[in-house]
This record gives C-alpha cells, structure tokens and sequence, in this order.
C-alpha cells in the first residue's frame, strides 16, 4: 500500500513510498483511511524540525488527524462492525500514572508515542490497524466534518482545563478572547460560545469568507489586530476578560496575552513556538499582576478520547445549528498520489488542508 513518509529532521524529506499493509491481531481492527488533515506539526515535521521515526526504522509515515472506515474486525473485538466510521485518537500511553488512568494527554515521564509524530506511524497511508480503545465511531450527521476532530478534541481539551482549573473559586465566565484564526483556533471560538461565553476572535486579516460566515453564524467579534493593537481590545470591546487561549505561538503575541486577563482571569497557551526567540519583558509588572490578581496560565497540549468524545458531540450540535458550516472549513482536498510539500500550508486563504485517500464502500453509516 501507499504511505506518504518522512525522514525525521530531514526536510524536504517526504516521498510517498509502498509499504506493507499491517497485519491485524485478533483484539485489533484495520481501517481503511478515506482522509486526512494537515496541521502546523506535520509542517514542523516536514521541514525537519520535528518528528521521530518507530524504534528500527529509518522512516516514519506521516498524518495524525484521519478519517478512516472499518474494514476488518479481529476476532476478539466487540462492539465494532465493518463499515463503521471512525477517527483514531494520536497519543499512545507509557506506564505513568496518567497514562494508565487513560489520560496520556496528561502524561508526566514523556515515553509516551504520538502516531504520525513520534515514535509510531500514522495515518497518511491506506490502511492501519487499531485496538478499538483508541478509535470513535463518527455518527453519520457530521462525516463530512470529522476528518477535523483531532484538531476539535485539542479545543475541547484546552477548554475543559480552563473550567477545571477555575474550580478553585466560584467562577461566573462572561468574556473570552482566541488569538489566532486557524482550525483549532476556530474551533475553541466556537466551543466557548457553545458554553455561552462572549467570543472575541483575533487575527491578523482583514476578511477570510469562511471566517466571516463563522463569525457571523456564532455571533463571534473579529478583530484585526494590524487594526486594533491587541492590548487595547478590552477598552475596545468594555468588557473585562476572563479567559485568553493563545494559538499563534507568536512570541510578541503571547506576551499581550498574558496581561489580557481581569483578576482572577486565566490564559491557556496552545501553540508551541519552535527555535529560539528572545522577547524583553517586564518580568516585575508581571509577576505584580499575576500576585494580585490570583492569575493562572496553563499550557495544552494533546488530547484523550474523551475529549474526542466531547468533540463529536459538540460537531454534532454546530452541524444542527449550522448545516455545512463546519465542512466549509477544509479549503482545500489533495489526492495522497499529487501531495507533495508542506508548502501548501503557508497559504493564507487555506484553513484545513485534506489528503484524500479513498472513498467510502460503507453502505451501514452510523446512525448514533
Ligand atoms: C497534535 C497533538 C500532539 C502535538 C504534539 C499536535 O499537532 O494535534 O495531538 O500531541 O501536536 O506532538
Ligand atoms: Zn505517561
């Protein structure tokens, strides 16, 4: 079979090679991939910034946000039928205590694997093979959109931690700022205004058509911060804010953020920023405002099938609310046989880029 690979660090290093397809063991299922998105990690990975190939074995195949279909059960698996519908969560557990409690999201000794990232392959291929823990069944309402759900399971993680961590007072949210616009940005808006939250969206362009239809579907404020600096949105708006999610790992746009907040506000950091970059700071005015102002800062990152969960059911509801909405965020669909560079990601105007891999044979949709 087909499977788009890398060299990890070696950039410029993808070539689309023919690998074997996985044999399947008797507790595991083999799925047939119908796509897969792109995001900025397979980016970073493709420019060999980043990525690490399965112990012995010089290549690793690429892609963690799939969309596949069920095409083989193993004979002592249950509750999963051919033809059903599915997309795989990316992280694999060590034995920390996290990981054995069915959160590696939460991982604290870091041997954990990342299929398509680190250490295991992943899905930029025809077919995998999987134990059912790690796969959601996608109803048929949102299989158009599901491809996204890795991206929407990393929002609905970040959000969940905000309002878990906010436990320790009682905590009446009202206003939220999102920098940055791409998918998971856009997801986070969403969700927050799901929850009932005033969303401010903050980028850096001045009109994006899908964008705006979002925008406008959700009731989410844009702001343009090459208009409107992004330390004057809360005179802009008159609100105070209580929560910040920083997604453009922009040095300079992190340090706004954390002094967005009001007292006992919260800002979660949800990009990492790769290489080095100095940025000066003033490290007592900070540390003043976080003292006095009971502040919390947490970072993000990954995510468990629960949240996947949560993100399925969150799709489902925009996708009621907003007919196609959600699909009209893949700008672009590109055969796995024409992939060939990351490039296509520096696109402005694209919000999820898709490998298309096959087509559904499925005539047994899920239906809950
Ligand atoms: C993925 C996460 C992963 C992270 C770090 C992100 O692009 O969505 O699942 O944990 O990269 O490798
Ligand atoms: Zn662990």
């Amino acid at each position: 079979m087909k499977a788009g690979t890398i060299i990890p660090k070696k950039a410029g290093s993808f070539s689309i090679r023919d690998v074997e397809i996985p044999q399947v063991h008797e507790n595991e299922v083999l799925v047939k991939v119908l796509m897969l998105g792109l995001d900025g990690t397979d980016k970073e990975i493709g420019e060999g910034l980043y990525g690490e190939a399965p112990k012995g074995c010089d290549y690793l195949i690429e892609g963690h946000e799939s969309l596949g279909e069920v095409v083989q059960i193993g004979s002592a698996v249950k509750g999963m039928s051919v033809g059903d519908i599915v997309v795989a969560t990316v992280r694999r557990p060590d034995d920390c205590i996290n990981c054995k409690a069915g959160e590696s999201d939460m991982c604290i000794k870091g041997d954990y694997t990342e299929r398509g990232i680190k250490g295991m392959h992943g899905y930029m291929t025809e077919y995998y093979a999987e134990i059912p823990e790690y796969l959601v069944k996608i109803p048929v309402a949102i299989k158009n959109s599901a491809v996204m759900l890795e991206p929407m399971s990393i929002a609905e993680k970040a959000v969940k931690q905000i309002f878990e961590v906010q436990k320790r007072m009682v905590w009446e949210p009202k206003t939220a700022v999102v920098l940055g616009t791409g998918t998971v940005g856009l997801f986070a808006a969403m969700i927050l205004r799901l929850r009932g939250l005033k969303v401010i969206s903050v980028d850096r362009t001045s009109e994006n058509p899908v964008k705006d239809k979002i925008y406008g579907a959700f009731g989410i404020t844009h702001i343009n911060s090459a208009e409107i600096p992004i330390s004057d949105i809360q005179s802009k708006v008159r609100l105070p804010i209580d929560i910040a999610v920083e997604l453009t790992g922009n040095p300079a746009v992190i340090k706004e953020a954390l002094g967005l907040t009001r007292l006992n506000g919260i800002v979660c950091l949800l990009s990492v920023t790769g290489g080095s970059y100095e940025e000066s700071f003033d490290m007592a005015k900070f540390n003043y405002g976080m003292v006095l102002g009971n502040k919390v800062i947490i970072g993000s990152v990954n995510s468990n099938i629960k949240h996947f969960m949560q993100g399925a059911e969150d799709m489902q509801t925009i996708e009621k609310l907003h007919p196609k909405l959600l699909e009209s965020m893949i700008t672009e669909r590109v055969p796995l046989e024409s992939f060939k560079s990351y490039d296509i990601l520096s696109s402005k105007k694209n919000i999820k880029v898709v490998i298309t891999i096959a087509e559904s044979t499925a005539t047994k949709p899920n239906d809950a």
